[in-house]
Parts: C-alpha cells; structure tokens; sequence
C-alpha cells in the first residue's frame, strides 16, 4: 500500500537568518544597518520593518534553534511521508553555504544539512526494529537552466537512476539530467547518481563531495560567490510491518501486511540574489546572472501562486514550468510539502540595498501563508 498524506497543508515558513560583520566589512569600517526588534522576529533597516516567523543572529545557540525551530519538524514529516523542502536565499556572501552547510571551510563544516543528517540517523536507530529504511542522495546543481550532478565521476560506480533506467554515465560537468514528471506526480531527475548511503559517514561524504565540486565563479562580490542553484536531496524509503497488537498482553499477534512510504527533503542553497550588474563582469557572467533571476523570480512566483488559498481553490495555475528550479522542487513546494525559507542577510551598510530587496521578497513568501503569524 502506497501511503499519500492527505491533509491540504500549505505553509511557507520564512526566518530570516542575520550574519555577524565580517572581516572584510569590518576592515572597511562598515557599519552594522540592521536592527533587531528586541522579544520580536523582526527587523528594521532604515525606515522600512519587517516581521518573519523567526529571526536568527548568529551563533551557536542561535544555529540550534534554527535547525530546531524550522528544519526538525521537516525531518519528523519525512518519516510520515510528506516532501519537504528548505531553501537558503540571499545575496552572495549572506550566509546561505554557511546557514545551509553545503560548503567546506578550512575542513569545518556548518550548518543545517549536517544537524538533518544527525537527527536523520538518530531516528532511523530508534525505529529500524519495527521499519526497514532506505535511503537515497543525489546533489545537483541548475547553472544557466542545465541540471548538473555534482556526485558523478565516470572513477565511482553508481547506482541506477529515475524509473529504473540505468544512465550512461556522464562526462564530468556534462548536463545530462533531465527533470522528468511521472502520471502520479512524482518528480524524477533521469540520469542524476542516487547514491544510496547506510551510514551518517556515507551521506556526509556525498556532501562533501557535492559541495567540492560545485561549480563557482569569481565576482566582485566574493571570490567563491555561486551563480548556481545547488540541491542537496535525501530521498527515505521505509517499508513499515503492520501488526494487530493483541489487547491481552499488547504483543504483536498478526502480521497485516506492509505499508510503504516515500518522501524526500530538498536542501537548496540557491544562487546569489544580487543584479546582474552588481557583479561588473559583463558578459558571460551577466548572462549566468539573467538566467540565475530566472529561477530566483520563477520561485517567488510559484510561493506567492500557492499561498493564495482562495485562488489555490479555484484551481489557479501555479507557474511551476517557468523555471528548473521550480519544474525540479514541483513535487515537494505546495501540495502536502512543507517548505521554509530562511533569507540570509549581511548587516553591513554598504549591503544595505541589496538586503532590503532580499527582506522585500522573504516578506512576500511570507505574507502568503495561509495563516500568516499576527505582529504581536
Ligand atoms: P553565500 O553562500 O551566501 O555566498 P557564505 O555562506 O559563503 O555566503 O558566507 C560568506 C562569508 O561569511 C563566509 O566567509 C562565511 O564563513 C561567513 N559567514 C556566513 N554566515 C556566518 C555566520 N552566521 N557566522 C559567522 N560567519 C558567517
Ligand atoms: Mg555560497
């Protein structure tokens, strides 16, 4: 038996996460534009407030509660099978490697998808006496509207991919993925490596792996700065025995067959939000930063498109086709999918144009939540 959650759900939860000054900005004397509302998740910059679910400075315990906060209920509902998916958006040198963890630095890793992964196998332990678990990886990137895995090596053996075809494996950076839509809904990325992994070390080697071989470009803005959607996915098989419990003596008596569930979370750092002109390379770079806008306004439109329950009902097209970004993440943005967005600013004064406009779009995921959080 297929299991499909049928509750009609549609949240976007918005946090905002606020790095500290770097020290860049510092050593330019940049001067912190960004204040938090104390006991409230908002924010001010110059005249202009803004209130999301959460707002996160940085630290520890503030990294804590974030995972806690926005991304644990996630993994909780990967375990009944709803997709999920959690996206990271800014300007480039915001924090979205860093707040996501799909970058390694000086060999220390960050962030959310490593504190998922712990949680992830930590459940897994508790329940694999009553549940068998599979698990699933892949780690794309969309650069210029083209899929491209970042976990191929024509050196590894991989397993096999979408629908049970066995891909021709590809030439290192050669897009050969094409994002596939099956009759029940589902998405499938045919030709992508799904590695499957059995143990936290196998799954953080995939990452690792992923995030090395991301493809990067230099700007003005950061010499490691991305102009590409990278998706880390975990895909959770679970194959669950059903048993009648006898009143008596509450042990199992009578096997009642299997349910089955499926269900992944997308882990999106999603490229640099900046104009095109910020980065003052011109040509091919400008034209990388027109198709990134792509992805970037194709997504804003689709979370708006969904969180207009009234339109929702009255069957609405929800522009899922404008963009890779949003035909990939179809499945598991809207419909039962839990999704956050957690908006990554720098409090430096000389960002502060580009940060309004980030705060500008979170605020508009935001309001289109069906139940939108009063201002207190
Ligand atoms: P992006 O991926 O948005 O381009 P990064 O994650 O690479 O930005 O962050 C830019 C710089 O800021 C990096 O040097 C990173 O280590 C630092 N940084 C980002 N967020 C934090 C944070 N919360 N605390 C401390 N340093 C941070
Ligand atoms: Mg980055």
């Amino acid at each position: 038996m297929e299991m499909t959650p049928s509750s009609e759900i549609c949240s976007v939860k918005v946090a905002l996460h606020i790095r500290p000054l770097v020290a860049d900005e510092r050593l330019q004397g940049c001067k912190d534009c960004v204040s938090v509302v104390p006991r409230l998740p908002q924010v001010q910059i110059g005249t202009h407030s803004f209130t999301f679910d959460h707002v996160y400075g940085n630290g520890g315990a503030e990294s804590s509660a974030m995972f806690e906060q926005c991304v644990a209920p996630l993994v909780d509902g990967l375990f009944q099978g709803y997709n999920a998916t959690v996206l990271a958006y800014g300007q480039t040198g915001s924090g979205k490697t860093y707040t996501m963890g799909t970058g390694f630095k000086d060999g220390c890793q960050t962030g959310l998808i490593p504190q998922v992964m712990d949680t992830l196998f930590n459940k897994i332990e508790t329940l694999k006496h009553q549940t068998e678990f599979q698990l699933h990886v892949s780690f794309i990137e969309i650069l210029k509207e083209e899929v491209k895995d970042l976990l191929d090596s024509a050196s590894e053996s991989k397993s096999v991919v979408a629908n049970g075809h066995t891909a021709k494996v590809a030439a290192p950076g050669k897009p050969t993925i094409q994002i596939r839509e099956a009759s029940n809904g589902v998405i499938t990325l045919a030709g992508s490596t799904e590695v499957a992994v059995s143990t936290l070390q196998e799954m953080a080697a995939c990452l690792e792996k992923g995030s090395l071989s991301r493809a990067t470009g230099s700007t003005n803005m950061n010499n490691q700065s991305s102009r590409s959607h990278a998706i880390f996915t975990i895909t959770l098989e679970q194959m669950r025995k059903l048993h009648s419990v006898s009143p008596v003596n509450d042990t199992p008596d009578e096997d009642m067959g299997e349910e089955y569930f499926c269900a992944k979370l997308h882990l999106v750092d999603l490229a640099g939000s900046e104009r095109a002109k910020r980065t003052g390379t011109g040509g091919l770079r400008l034209k990388e930063g027109i198709h990134i806008n792509k992805g970037l306004l194709a997504l804003g439109n689709v979370i708006s498109a969904l969180g207009d329950e009234k339109k929702r009902k009255e069957g609405m097209h929800v522009p899922y086709r404008d963009s890779k970004l949003t035909r990939l993440l179809q499945d598991s943005l809207g419909g039962n999918s839990k999704t956050v967005m957690i908006a990554c600013i720098s409090p430096a004064d000389i960002n502060a144009e580009e940060t309004l406009n980030t705060l500008k779009y979170a605020n508009r995921a935001r309001n289109i939540q069906n139940k939108p959080v009063a201002n207190r």
